[in-house]
């Protein structure tokens, strides 16, 4: 287990937006110029990208936290402030995102598509926007808002058509290397295998599919003995399982007290993979004796499952396999991608905390949560604008506001929406 990491928490936030500048326009000989403060810039987004060199969380374990660039302040001559940068984050195809603290899903990631994880902040309009009639000399600019920032965990459920299942040594490690491109270690001890290897198995230049190969799946891998737990989960998305054992006994076991034992595995852990469609590989034929053979044979075939004979170490019978795996595959429904669950009512969960400033006659209204009400506000809709007026009212920004003074007509400014007080 040492190497393998497929579930980790990190922290992600994004950058803030830069604030706004108050400035004037000053040149000499002219006396007094008019406001020239530039907006901040945009923070930058915390993205999630695939990449199908990666088959493990393992990199996340030592860098738990990443930050996106801050939007740098806004200048004097109308100079709008930098964006900051964006962060991108690499992970293996069908790493699952989760909000840390509610268990949401946020994100399967099993397509090609950037994610934007956490949204950076946007820049505060600089005081060159505030200049009105009455307003000459604005001495106010709007902050930046702040960039998302979660906690959440990161799940690998790797994206197989093809699960390769069995007891350590029968030879799965091989079966992969000999069928596709991948090369993972081959060793006859057990536990060589620690991450799982994912093989594209081409039948031909416009046919293939990928295969995993799930190492370490032992008895009481179900009661998170051993390491098959961990692994399990990889295969709860194949479409399709491949059996292998070997037929040789050539470590002493039976190869169908074997086979039951992994199919009471899969039983106990979700009994639903436990009737994913199985293909058996009586695999190591080129050591067995033909008795052996014949006695699984009658076994596997008296349950009305398909046998394929192997040597995986000779390639001999491996073709035969894996073309009709590919067609299994192809009769079978897709990988399963998981929905997106919807974002809870934010109003429900966060701390309502509201702080209203005056200056210059604007109300400026602050409060984090707030934030989440605006994005989910279409200002364009008027039951959208209903909806958050009464976010509003009903959790004390009205009342706070005329605590404060506000008075009919009055400007009320919540971070980049702005309103005249209508009551
Ligand atoms: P895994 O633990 O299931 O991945 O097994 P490996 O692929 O690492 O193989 C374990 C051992 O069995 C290695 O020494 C392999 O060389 C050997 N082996 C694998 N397939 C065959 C085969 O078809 N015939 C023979 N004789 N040995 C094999
Ligand atoms: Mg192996």
């Amino acid at each position: 287990m040492a190497d393998f990491v497929d579930i980790v928490k990190i922290h992600i936030k994004a950058g803030d937006g830069g604030n706004g500048a108050v400035s004037f326009h000053r040149e000499k000989y002219v006396a007094s110029g008019g406001p020239d403060g530039g907006d901040g810039g945009k923070g930058g987004n915390v993205v999630f990208v695939v990449d199908d060199h990666v088959n493990t969380l393992i990199d996340f374990r030592y860098k738990r936290k990443f930050v996106a660039q801050n939007g740098a302040n806004g200048g004097s001559k109308k100079c709008t402030g930098k964006s900051g940068e964006s962060i991108t984050i690499r992970v293996p195809r069908g790493t699952l995102i989760k909000d840390a603290n509610t268990g949401r899903l946020i994100k399967d990631m099993s397509d090609s598509e950037p994610f934007i994880a956490a949204k950076g902040g946007k820049g505060g309009a600089g005081n060159v926007h505030f200049a009105t009639a009455t307003r000459q000399t604005p001495r106010f600019a709007k902050v930046g808002t702040p960039g998302e920032e979660y906690d959440i965990t990161l799940e690998l459920k790797l994206l197989a058509d093809v699960g390769l299942l069995g007891f350590p040594n029968v030879g799965k490690s091989t079966l992969i290397s000999v069928v596709s491109a991948a090369k993972p270690k081959i060793a006859n001890y057990h536990f060589t295998t620690l991450t799982p290897n994912l093989g594209v198995v081409k039948i031909a230049d416009d046919a293939s599919f990928v295969m995993a190969d799930i190492p370490g799946l032992i008895e009481g891998a179900s009661e998170g003995q051993g390491l098959g737990h961990y692994f399990l989960r990889h295969v709860d998305r194949c479409r399709l399982l491949v059996h292998l054992v070997d037929v040789a006994s050539s470590e002493g076991r039976d190869p169908i007290s074997d086979f039951e034992i992994i199919n009471s595995e899969l039983e106990r852990y979700d009994s639903e993979l436990a009737k994913r469609p199985q293909i058996v590989a009586a695999n190591k034929a080129d050591i067995a004796e033909p008795e052996q053979v014949e006695r699984f044979r009658e076994y596997i075939e008296g349950k009305g499952l398909e046998m394929f004979v192997i040597s995986a170490a000779t390639a001999q019978g491996t073709r035969e396999l894996i073309n009709r795996v590919y067609e299994r595959v192809c009769e079978l429904p897709p990988v399963t991608v998981y929905e997106s669950e919807p974002e809870p009512i934010v109003l429900e969960t966060d701390d309502k905390t509201v702080t209203v400033t005056v200056e210059d006659g604007v109300y400026f209204v602050e409060g984090k949560w707030l934030l989440r009400a605006i994005a989910n506000t279409n200002f364009g809709d008027y039951e959208s604008v209903q909806y958050f007026q009464r976010i509003l009212r009903d959790n004390g920004v009205i009342d706070k506001l005329e605590e404060a003074g506000v008075q009919e007509d009055d400007l009320v400014s919540i971070y980049d929406i702005e309103f005249r007080f209508i009551n």
